[in-house]
């Protein structure tokens, strides 16, 4: 089972990913939690290369993010699928259409083909959008630690916007989850999400 969590920054994914893992895993699963950028050695790397390093381009940016997931799914998720275990990753190929192709004015199929070619065209079972303003975004942040987090808000409305199109065009293999409230409510409405799609 690969599961997918995506949305905008200080959506709260990496406190929902741990909490579904943990139902997982009380249920006597095995989990692989991991996340993108940097769910390797070398998408550590790239991580800091492309957060907090020097401004690029935005292909070069594209391009990045892409070799990340290239690794990610190579090392981590195809394995651990191979052993049955349920693969939840903090982020996947929507957050690349989203911030690199509407944040930074790429067209969706280009963006979209080069992260399939990617990931060899892993698409997650389901994917859970966590959906919050940007507005609300930023206050969550508080203090901004990466050169995509001091993108102004329209750039991250667009995100936000591209991700709920997304969902919009692909309703059986998505959940839309209003990110805006308490953690355990989160949680609540992920978990019932995927029992609605039949995924367990
Ligand atoms: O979610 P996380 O904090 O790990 O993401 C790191 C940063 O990378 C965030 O600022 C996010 O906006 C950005 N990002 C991006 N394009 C991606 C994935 C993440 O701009 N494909």
């Amino acid at each position: 089972l690969f599961l997918a969590f995506e949305g905008g920054d200080g959506a709260g994914k990496s406190t929902q990913v741990g909490l579904l893992a943990e139902a997982y895993e009380s249920a006597g699963r095995e989990v692989v939690l991991t996340r993108q950028p940097g769910g390797t050695e070398l998408g550590a790397r790239l991580r800091d290369l492309v957060l907090h390093g020097q401004a690029m381009s935005a292909r070069a940016e594209a391009l990045i993010f892409a070799a990340d997931k290239a690794q990610h799914v190579a090392e981590v998720v195809r394995p651990a699928m191979a052993r049955g275990a349920v693969v939840i990753t903090d982020r996947y190929t929507d957050s690349s259409v989203a911030y690199q192709g509407a944040g930074r004015d790429l067209s969706h199929d280009e963006v979209h083909g080069i992260q399939m070619w990617a990931v060899g065209g892993l698409v997650p079972d389901l994917t859970v959008v966590l959906d919050i303003t940007a507005e609300e975004g930023r206050r969550r942040r508080g203090v901004v630690h990466d050169r995509l987090e001091r993108e102004p808000d329209g750039f991250h409305e667009a995100v936000r916007a591209h991700f709920l199109a997304m969902a919009a065009g692909d309703p059986g293999r998505y959940v839309v989850v209003d990110g805006s409230r308490p953690a355990e409510q989160i949680h609540e409405s992920v978990r019932a999400g995927l029992e609605a799609k039949g995924v367990a």
